[in-house]
C-alpha cells in the first residue's frame, strides 16, 4: 500500500499532485454537516425527532422570542468530542458561539447560532484507502450549530409553506482543507466520514432524512496554477448524486475555462432530475454575515477531565477493529475491511466468532452469502433473520464436517426463509445444535462420514472406472479427481470430498 504522494512538493515543482481531467487538476474541500443524535436540541428541551407534524416541535427559544434565553445541550458538546478523538484533532478548551445574521423565511429569528472564529474541534484528518493507494484528508475544524427550519413548497395549492420542526437541531459542520484530488477520493472520504460518524454514534447517518448532508467545494486549475476559483454544491445528501453533481461540476468549469470565461465563485444545487448544477446565489463571504460574539451564550469551557471522561467511552475505531481481525483472526486487509463498514456488521461478526464460528469462514459467509441478500432486499445487518449465533452454529457444523458447503447452502436458505429456526436456549448450545441435527437428517443433508457406509459406494465406482484406476496407478494423479467425482454423485452429494480423496488413496494403494 503506497502513501499519497506528496501534494506540496508536487505542486512546487508544477507537477500534477492528482490524476487529471481534459489536462485539468481537480481541486476538492468539503464541509458536511452531521445531525448530532441527541434527543433535545441544541439549545433547548424541544424534540429533535424525525416526521412530526409541521411546527409541533418547535419552542420559545428555537424561535428566539423576546425573553428566553439559550442554554447548551451537554450532548451535543460530548458529541463533538468525541468526533475530535476519533479525528487525532484538538479539543479546544474555551470555544465560542456567534451570531450569524441572515435573512430566510425558514429562520424567523434573523441569524444563526454557530461557532466561528474558535470552534470546538481543530485540525485532525481523516484517512482511508482508494483502491489501494492510503489518502489522508485534514480537517479545518468542525463547529457545532443549530439547524433552521425547512420550507415546503406545495406545489398542488401553489403555496409554500414553512416547518419549525428542524429549527435548532443540533449540527456538528466538519470541515475539511482542499486536499481531494479527484471524484472518487471525495466519494470515498464521504463514506469513511459517515462511516466513523456512525460508529461512533454521534450521529444516526440517515442521509434520506438530511441527517448527513455534505456541501462540496470544487475548482479546477492547470497543474502548478495557484489555486482557482471554487463553486460549492450544497446538500448532497446520497453518495450517487455525489459523484454525479462533482464529475458534471467539474466538466462544466473546464467547459467555461475552455471557452475563455472565468468561474464566478457561487453555491450552487444538484438536479438529479437533469442531472444539472444550477447556480442558486452568486458568492457571499463571511463579511456578509455580521458575525459577532452571542451575547446570551457564556463561552464554551471543556475542561480536561470532561474529555478524559468522554474518551473513557470511546468505543474501538473502525480501522483499530480491521487490524485486530488481521493479527488475531488471519483475516485479509480485504475482508477486514469489509466486516468494519459498520459496527453492527463488526458486532455481527464478533458474535459469530464468541459463539464459536471459525473467522474465516464466518468473514465468507457474512460478507458472501448474507450480503448478497441483505443487498438485495436493501436490509441492513440488524435486519437480518439469521442472528449470529445461528450462522455460528451452522458453521460449527461445517467445520466438523457434519455436512458439505453445498447442503450448508441450503440449510441457510432454510435459516433466512425462517423455516428453520435455531434457539439458543440459557446460553447452551446442545439444544440448538439438535435442531440443526434433526434438520439435516429430515433433509438427508448429513454428509456420509462414517467410512463403511462408503465403502460399497467406492468399490462400485473403482470396478466401473477401470480405465480411470488404470491411469492413477499409472501416475496420473489427476485421474482422481474423476473417481472422486463419481463417488460424490453416487453419495448424492453427501460424500465428504476430502475423505473421499483419502479413502481412494488408500484403497488404490
Ligand atoms: P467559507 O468558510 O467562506 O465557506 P473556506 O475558505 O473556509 O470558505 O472554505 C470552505 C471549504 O472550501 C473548505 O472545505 C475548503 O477546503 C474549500 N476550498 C477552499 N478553497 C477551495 C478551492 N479553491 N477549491 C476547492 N475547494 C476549496
Ligand atoms: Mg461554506
Amino acid at each position: 500500500m503506497s502513501e499519497t504522494v506528496n501534494t506540496f512538493e508536487a505542486q512546487q515543482q508544477g507537477r500534477p499532485t492528482g490524476p487529471l481531467v481534459r489536462g485539468y487538476e481537480v481541486i476538492i474541500g468539503f464541509e458536511t454537516h452531521a445531525q448530532l443524535s441527541t434527543a433535545s436540541k441544541i439549545f433547548s428541551r424541544a424534540s429533535t425527532a424525525f416526521g412530526a407534524e409541521p411546527n409541533t416541535q418547535a419552542c420559545a427559544v428555537d424561535l428566539a422570542l423576546p425573553g428566553t434565553l439559550p442554554v447548551m445541550n451537554k450532548g451535543a458538546v460530548e458529541r463533538a468530542i468525541k468526533l475530535g478523538l476519533a479525528l487525532g484533532s484538538h479539543i479546544a478548551p474555551r470555544s465560542v458561539f456567534a451570531r450569524k445574521n441572515y435573512f430566510y423565511p425558514d429562520l424567523p429569528k434573523g441569524y444563526q447560532i454557530s461557532q466561528f472564529e474558535i470552534p470546538v474541534v481543530q485540525g485532525g484528518a481523516v484517512s482511508f484507502f482508494l483502491g489501494e493507494e492510503k489518502k489522508t484528508v485534514r480537517l479545518v475544524r468542525a463547529h457545532l450549530e443549530e439547524d433552521a427550519g425547512k420550507s415546503l413548497h406545495e406545489d398542488f395549492i401553489g403555496q409554500s409553506g414553512i416547518d419549525l420542526n428542524r429549527a435548532g437541531t443540533p449540527l456538528l459542520e466538519i470541515v475539511t482543507e482542499p486536499d481531494m484530488r479527484s471524484t472518487a477520493e471525495a466519494v470515498a472520504y464521504a463514506k469513511e466520514l459517515h462511516k466513523i460518524v456512525t460508529w461512533i454514534g454521534i450521529c444516526d447517518g440517515n442521509m434520506q432524512e438530511g441527517s448527513f448532508r455534505c456541501d462540496a467545494n470544487v475548482s479546477v486549475r492547470k497543474p502548478g496554477e495557484k489555486l482557482g476559483t471554487r463553486r460549492e454544491i450544497k446538500n448532497l445528501n446520497s453518495f450517487k448524486f455525489m459523484q454525479q453533481a462533482i464529475d458534471y461540476e467539474i466538466n462544466s468549469q473546464i467547459d467555461e475555462l475552455e471557452e475563455g470565461r472565468a468561474i464566478e465563485q457561487a453555491t450552487v444545487l444538484f438536479d438529479p432530475a437533469t442531472g444539472e448544477t444550477r447556480t442558486m446565489r452568486t458568492k457571499e463571504d463571511a463579511a456578509d454575515y455580521r458575525y459577532f460574539p452571542d451575547p446570551d451564550l457564556p463561552p464554551l469551557v471543556v475542561a480536561a477531565e470532561w474529555i478524559e471522561r468522554v474518551r473513557a467511552t470511546m468505543p474501538e475505531l473502525p480501522r483499530a477493529t480491521a487490524e485486530r481481525y488481521v493479527r488475531d483472526h488471519g483475516l485479509s486487509e480485504y475482508d477486514a475491511a469489509q466486516l468494519t463498514q459498520s459496527t453492527a456488521l463488526a458486532r455481527y461478526f464478533d458474535d459469530a466468532v464468541a459463539a464459536g464460528a471459525t473467522p474465516k469462514l464466518a468473514s465468507n459467509w457474512i460478507t458472501g452469502e448474507m450480503a448478497r441478500r441483505l443487498n438485495a432486499s436493501g436490509a441492513s445487518v440488524s435486519d437480518s433473520p439469521v442472528q449470529a449465533v445461528a450462522l455460528a452454529g451452522l458453521i460449527r457444523h461445517i467445520s466438523s464436517g457434519a455436512i458439505s458447503n453445498s447442503a450448508a447452502r441450503q440449510v441457510f436458505d432454510a435459516l433466512w426463509n425462517r423455516e428453520l429456526n435455531p434457539t439458543l436456549v440459557g446460553g447452551s448450545f446442545e439444544q440448538m445444535d439438535a435442531m440443526f441435527t434433526a434438520y439435516f437428517e429430515a433433509k438427508g443433508l448429513t454428509q456420509m462420514n462414517d467410512a463403511s457406509a462408503l465403502d460399497k459406494i467406492l468399490d462400485e465406482v473403482i470396478a466401473k472406472n477401470a480405465k480411470n484406476v488404470e491411469e492413477y496407478r499409472g501416475g496420473k494423479e489427476k485421474a482422481l479427481n474423476g473417481l472422486v467425482g463419481q463417488v460424490m454423485k453416487a453419495s448424492g452429494g453427501k460424500a465428504n470430498p476430502a475423505q473421499v480423496t483419502e479413502l481412494l488413496k488408500a484403497k488404490l494403494g
